[in-house]
């Protein structure tokens, strides 16, 4: 028999790629999303290929007509600049959102992954991360509505697990980037596409030299399927670990555009993390999966995408 899933923010940038991915291992999907961050562009052609959509808000008193094998929950805002517009929002989406889900994943059996994120080591003391470092988070600068979200998004997760017995998988998402990132999504990659699409100088941020390791969305999703059907509680991170400084990623992006405006320097924002790396040591141990686009392979498939939008 077909299993079942549900997403939960399977219209977005994620989970409409991990929605791809299940229908492709033919599984029945049922996304569930308010189109906060996702859209219905997203999933219109999965749609078409049997995905199933409800506009829903999982902080609001919702309730699942139907049982699911597995939930996935990757529903909330992920980018700084939705860190500045809808702060509470996004503390509600980890913590009201993420208990709906957890409590109705208990009452029909299903197994639940919740999307947790790199974030959680904050700017970090420990490099590469490992999932055993505690991080350096601050609990009351601008990113900390999403990085103690997910942390107490985590915490609800093992609690669950401990006091209910309820069968939980935890990721440690790091930067992702691919097909469908909304263009004003604010992130580098986007903003650097549509700023060299478009001619315009690419806006580095502080000195440029910090760094992020970049993980393609197709990599990504499958490590997250490949955890969702592991014995694997304990969390997991799931990332590409080459790591870049923003400078390489604005001159590959210049390069693959033919943009010849340059770069600008602009003010780095408060609590930037200054380095950024996952040791996937325990995923390629306990899943089998390691990345397989490197960082090339992805920005072209990414730059179709944004020659098809801009
Ligand atoms: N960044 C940049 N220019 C931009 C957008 C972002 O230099 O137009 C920098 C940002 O300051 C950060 C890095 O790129 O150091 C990654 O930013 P992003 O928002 O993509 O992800 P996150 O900071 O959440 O890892």
């Amino acid at each position: 028999m077909a299993k079942k899933a549900l997403v939960a923010g399977g219209a977005g940038f994620m989970g409409s790629h991990l929605c791809e991915l299940l229908l492709e291992k033919s599984y029945t999907v049922h996304a569930i999303d308010n189109l906060v961050t996702g859209s219905r562009q997203n999933i219109q052609p999965l749609v078409e290929k049997g995905l199933n959509w409800l506009d829903v808000d999982i902080t609001s008193d919702f309730y699942l007509n139907e049982s699911y094998d597995e939930i996935y929950n990757l529903a909330s805002p992920a980018s700084p600049i939705d860190f500045e517009k809808m702060p509470i929002f996004i503390l509600e989406t980890a913590a009201r959102g993420h208990k709906n889900l957890l409590k109705q994943a208990r009452e029909m059996n299903a197994r639940i992954l919740y999307a947790s994120t790199s974030e959680v080591y904050g700017d970090p003391l420990e490099h590469p991360q490992k999932e055993e470092y505690r991080g350096n988070v601050s609990t009351t600068g601008p990113r900390s509505c999403y990085d103690e979200g997910k942390r107490y998004g985590e915490a609800l997760t093992m609690a669950f697990r401990r006091e209910y017995a309820v069968d939980t998988r935890i990721v440690r998402i790091f930067n992702t980037y691919g097909p469908r990132m909304r263009p004003e999504d604010g992130r580098v990659i986007p903003n650097f596409f549509v700023q060299a699409l478009k001619g315009k100088p690419l806006t580095l941020y502080g000195d440029g030299k910090q760094t992020r390791s970049f993980c393609y969305i197709r990599d990504e999703v499958e490590g997250i399927f490949a955890l969702m059907q592991s014995k694997e509680f304990m969390p997991v991170n799931i990332g590409n670990p080459t790591e870049f400084s923003m400078i390489q990623i604005a001159e590959k992006i210049n390069q693959l555009t033919g943009n010849r405006a340059g770069m600008i320097f602009k003010p780095l924002p408060t609590d930037d993390p200054i380095k950024r790396k996952p040791d996937i040591s325990r995923a390629k141990e306990i899943l089998g999966w390691a990345p397989k686009y490197d960082l090339q392979k992805g920005l072209e498939l990414t730059h179709d995408y944004f020659k098809s939008i801009v």
